[in-house]
């Protein structure tokens, strides 16, 4: 990896303008390789120096990998004129390394998101080749049993007439209500992600979703102590994993 300014580089991680970085140099808040800078021009190189700025060991790589715990209400996109997206609710350190979601969870659905600047791993896990599996839970309106069950594993038709690929349901727990309704808390697993695809299997089955969260996408699992609307990097093994 090649070599560039120190004041490149910390611009590149928003510290500010090469001026900025010029008087935070001058101040001596930034070090490299233990020793206080002298001039915001030298040459490093970020992969293998150690540059410190206020004591703080600055983080840099090329791509980062984020789980977020997707809280109910904002859109995944980078951009949004009416709501909240994901990328509001991100620390500035990460930021700026502009990471984008893997895919989307509707407004309303909660849990695992991934966020990440790495565009190939983004292209892989989202492939229709490639039927990445993602769980989720779900509070559904009424009975689902057996019937349910079935269908889903065949392959159920939705609104467009399209028919999904065998899907695995499981039902976790069956709450009768006050008023007499029943829930049923269930586990999906699909292989594709089609537009509201979980909403849109129940829809054809006869009933509702009406509350929705992703626990796994492919290998890596919702990190349940992580509260909702936190991030955080994953792991080596959790990126190992994926990759
Ligand atoms: N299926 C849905 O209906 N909504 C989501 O957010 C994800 C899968």
């Amino acid at each position: 990896k090649k070599r560039q300014r120190i004041d490149k580089i910390l611009g590149h991680l928003g510290y500010g303008s090469r001026s900025d970085i010029k008087l935070i140099v001058k101040q001596g808040k930034v070090k490299l390789n233990g020793i206080v800078l002298k001039d915001s021009g030298t040459q490093s190189n970020p992969y293998s120096d150690q540059i410190e700025v206020d004591g703080e060991p600055i983080m840099y790589r090329e791509h980062v990998y984020l789980m977020l715990h997707k809280p109910p209400g904002v859109v995944s996109a980078t951009e949004d004129n009416w709501d909240r997206t994901v990328i509001d609710l991100l620390p500035a350190k990460f930021k700026v390394f502009s990471p984008f979601p893997v895919g989307r969870l509707d407004k309303d659905t909660e849990g695992l998101l991934l966020l990440t600047n790495d565009g190939q791993l983004c292209h892989d896990l989202l492939s229709p080749r490639k039927h990445v599996p993602k769980t989720y839970e779900a509070d559904v309106l009424g009975h689902v049993g057996d019937r349910e069950v079935e269908l889903f594993q065949q392959g159920v038709e939705l609104d467009d007439g399209y028919v999904t690929l065998p899907a695995d349901l499981k039902v976790l727990e069956r709450v009768t209500q006050e008023d007499g309704n029943v829930l049923s808390h269930i586990s999906l697993t699909i292989s594709e992600g089609k537009f509201h695809q979980v909403k849109r299997m129940f829809q054809a089955a006869g009933s509702k979703v009406i509350y929705l969260k992703r626990v796994s996408m492919g290998p890596l699992l919702l990190d349940e102590t992580l509260p909702k609307g936190a991030f955080r990097e994953l792991s080596e093994s959790e990126l190992e994993a994926l990759k």
